[in-house]
């Protein structure tokens, strides 16, 4: 592989033939069944679908939270099993330490991967900026609206420098227009970032604003998610999209 082709690669997902089942008082749940996709790196991929059809449970086995029965999870071209730096999970509650401060809640994680307090703390100062908690470095959890406690979850999960953004109902918890904003700070992050990004949503909105493009499940595992290709253009700008004004 050249230097060239590594570049493409980051952060690029394929999955191979991936099928999970669960066990439910004593019956078989067949969840994810046989599933194949390509998500180039770069690309955001939205998962949809109705609620139990396996969403999170493909998420989470994307996380390397869940092993698969069967079927490969391969990123950068490598299969790869259990969690791993390449990738980071962003939940809808962000479950904060609620006696660490803002920037002690994102320098923790560094500090639990064997970096000193100073430069956990200078590199957490660093991505509490980025997603624009710029002067509530010193606040508690408590202090937080639901919006700014995600912030913080986003800001923890940016600090592995991950090549892959896994988020699960990231926004679900807030309100309408929070959401809103922090759809604009997701897509910010993205441009900025360069990360592969695949999100579980439940609105359709959001897929279409944030996602290249869309993965369907079904809640009948035998039935092939289905693979919509949005053809938006970049960088995402609602007002120059046009989706907004249209309803407005
Ligand atoms: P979605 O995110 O689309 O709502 P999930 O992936 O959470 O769906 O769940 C898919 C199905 O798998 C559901 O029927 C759920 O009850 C079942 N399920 C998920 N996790 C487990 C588990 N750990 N044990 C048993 N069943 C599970």
């Amino acid at each position: 592989m050249t230097v060239l082709d590594s570049i493409a690669r980051r952060g690029e997902v394929t999955i191979r033939d991936l099928s999970k089942s669960f066990t439910l008082n004593g019956r078989r749940l067949d969840v994810l069944r046989g599933i194949d996709l390509h998500v180039p790196g770069g690309e955001v991929l939205a998962i949809v679908g109705p609620s139990g059809c396996g969403k999170t449970t493909l998420l989470r086995v994307l996380a390397g939270l869940e092993e698969p029965d069967r079927g490969d999870v391969l990123i950068d071209g490598a299969p790869v099993h259990g969690i791993g730096r390449q990738r980071a999970v962003i939940f809808q509650e962000p479950r904060l330490l609620p006696w660490l401060t803002v920037t002690e809640n994102v320098a923790f994680g560094l500090e639990m991967r064997g970096i000193d307090r100073a430069t956990a703390t200078e590199q957490a100062r660093h991505w509490v900026r980025l997603v624009g908690l710029a002067g509530f470095e010193a606040a508690y959890p408590r202090q937080l609206s639901g919006g700014m406690a995600q912030r913080v979850g986003i800001a923890r999960a940016l600090t592995v420098q991950p090549e892959i953004l896994l988020l699960d109902e990231p926004l679900g918890a807030l309100d309408a227009m929070t959401k809103l904003t922090m759809q604009e700070e997701l897509a910010r992050i993205w441009r900025e970032q360069g990360v592969t990004m695949i999100l579980v949503t439940h609105d359709l909105e959001e897929a279409i604003f944030l996602a290249d493009r869309v993965l369907v499940l079904s809640k009948d595992s035998g039935t092939p998610p289905r693979v919509i290709d949005l053809h938006l253009p970049r960088p995402r700008d609602r007002s120059a999209s046009g989706f907004v004004a249209l309803r407005r």
